[in-house]
């Protein structure tokens, strides 16, 4: 799903979602199988797959003329409690496949960063010195300390996109997401909305002076080659 710059409406990045096709059923969507990958520690084989086909595919796609951006993907807990098996597989991906280091972003939802705060902190260090972004996913819905904001070294905020929905009817979430615009602009974090579905949310956050943005508004998530193909038509909605 392409994540965009709201105020020059550049592309400037693509989540890696999965999805399982099953023959019978047809697309499981991720809600449905990952927190029973996370469950039987199967996730550890799916995360590392999904890592490297993020590498392959984003590597892919430059050769064949998409924009240079950046692939994000999403690792679970489980993955970042095995912080050196983690590091090793995106040096592998990085290597084997030619992306470069800041063509690849991690999200990591903030319940994962707080568990266990120092041994977080020198994880998140081991994986900010390959020379990948990193970016809290969900921001909000957590038990956020402000006070590890400054202390994790962090790149980007992703709104939940809980808040982004009723933005423009609910005064509390406007007060939210305005407070962690501000604070995530104060501390020198890049702040992207989740969740972005009308021209309304939009104008919102560009007044608002969010960075970046990413929701059905832009576009769903789409296989690889149909974002390739949309870019090339010119018609992937920016
Ligand atoms: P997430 O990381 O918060 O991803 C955003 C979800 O919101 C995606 O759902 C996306 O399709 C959906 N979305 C994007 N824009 C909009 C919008 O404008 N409106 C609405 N209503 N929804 C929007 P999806 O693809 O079903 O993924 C659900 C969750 O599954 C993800 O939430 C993430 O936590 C997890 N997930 C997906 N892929 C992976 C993966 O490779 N590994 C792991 N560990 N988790 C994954
Ligand atoms: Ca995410
Ligand atoms: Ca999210």
């Amino acid at each position: 799903q392409p994540q965009v710059d709201l105020r020059t409406k550049e592309l400037i990045g693509l989540e890696a979602l999965i999805r399982w096709i099953d023959p019978i059923q047809g697309i499981i969507s991720p809600l449905t199988f990952i927190p029973l990958a996370e469950e039987t520690g199967m996730i550890g084989k799916i995360g590392d797959w999904v890592i490297r086909k993020a590498c392959e595919e984003n590597k892919r796609l430059q050769k064949l003329g998409f924009p240079a951006v950046k692939v994000a993907v999403n690792v679970s807990a489980y993955q970042f409690r095995h912080g050196d098996h983690l590091c090793e597989v995106i040096t592998d991906s990085l290597d084997s496949t030619g992306l470069k280091s800041e063509h690849l972003s991690v999200e990591l939802t903030e319940s994962i960063l707080i568990e266990d705060v120092e041994e977080t902190i020198s994880q998140l260090n081991r994986l900010k010195a390959l020379g990948i972004t990193l970016a809290v996913d969900d921001f909000g819905t957590g038990y956020s300390s402000l006070s590890y904001l400054k202390r994790f070294p962090i790149d980007i905020l992703k709104i939940d996109q809980s808040f982004i929905r009723d933005i423009l009817d609910d005064a509390n979430d406007e007060a939210i997401v305005n407070a962690i615009i501000g604070m995530g602009r104060s501390l020198g974090l890049t702040v992207l909305a989740e969740g972005v579905e009308t021209t309304a949310h939009r104008d919102y956050l560009i007044e608002q002076a969010c960075h970046f943005a990413q929701g059905y508004l832009y576009s769903k998530p789409k296989p690889a080659d149909e974002l390739l193909a949309c870019w090339q038509a010119g018609s992937l909605l920016l």
